[in-house]
């Protein structure tokens, strides 16, 4: 099993940043936990990029992965089968050794330290961030939504988002860099350290910043690794 290391330099700094991604991201190979919702556009998306990617259900394809991307459904839904398909330990140690996990909408509520509005009672998550996050926040009046965000780790043009009954971040502990709000300064992207969140869907619009943006938080980890 490949253990990741916390990314303490900062390759995005770095003015060579095209150069590095035509070097590193067609190396990389990214799992999308398929057990239940929307896990087929996120391939599609990585394999435009050049990258690998593959579907993974069994505790045993973790191995081959530089990354995992949870996708949005329904998180109650998707955490039931993590524990069922054997995938909640091996994933929470993981993460918390390093390996880069970006959860997408419910895939954030599976990764949030803890959850408010649930109607489950004690939501049990994987807690590799330490974020609060709420579900269904934006209520039953504005379900789903379009917006168009300002993110500047993704460089200057607005990312258009698109929302489907989405969770936001209540509060981020100190150790978390937000990444991006609404205008009402609500959070809805973060991440803390190779974790990685979003509120809305990347996946469904043809802006892929954020597949490449998880694509350099992945080939950063890998070389970190392979240089130990
Ligand atoms: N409302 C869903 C949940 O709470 C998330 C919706 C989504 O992933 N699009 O799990």
């Amino acid at each position: 099993m490949k253990i990741f290391t916390p990314l303490f330099i900062s390759i995005f700094q770095s003015d060579n940043l095209n150069f590095y991604r035509s070097l590193t991201q067609n190396r990389m190979n990214i799992g999308v936990l398929a057990l239940q919702g929307a896990f087929i556009e996120h391939i599609g998306i990585l394999k435009k990029l050049g990258s690998a990617a593959e579907e993974i259900r069994l505790p045993e394809q973790l191995k081959d992965v530089d990354g995992l991307i949870i996708p949005g459904g329904e998180s109650t839904t998707i955490i039931k089968l993590l524990k069922e398909y054997q995938l909640f330990h091996p994933l929470k140690e993981m993460g918390g050794n390093g390996f880069p996990i970006w959860g997408t909408c419910a895939g954030m509520i599976c990764l949030a330290a803890s959850v408010t509005n649930s109607q489950e009672v004690d939501m049990e998550t994987l807690k590799l961030i330490d974020i609060e996050a709420r579900r269904n926040a934006f209520g039953r009046q504005v379900d789903s939504f379009e917006v168009d965000l300002d993110i500047p780790a993704l460089g200057n043009a607005p990312f258009h988002a698109v929302f489907i009954r989405a969770p936001y971040i209540d509060h981020a502990g100190p150790k978390v860099e937000v990444l991006s709000r609404l205008d009402n300064g609500t959070i809805v992207a973060a991440r803390q350290n190779n974790i990685l969140v979003t509120s809305f869907h990347p996946e469904l619009t043809d802006d892929h910043r954020f597949h490449e943006y998880f694509l350099d938080i992945a080939a950063a980890a890998s070389e970190i690794y392979s240089m130990r």
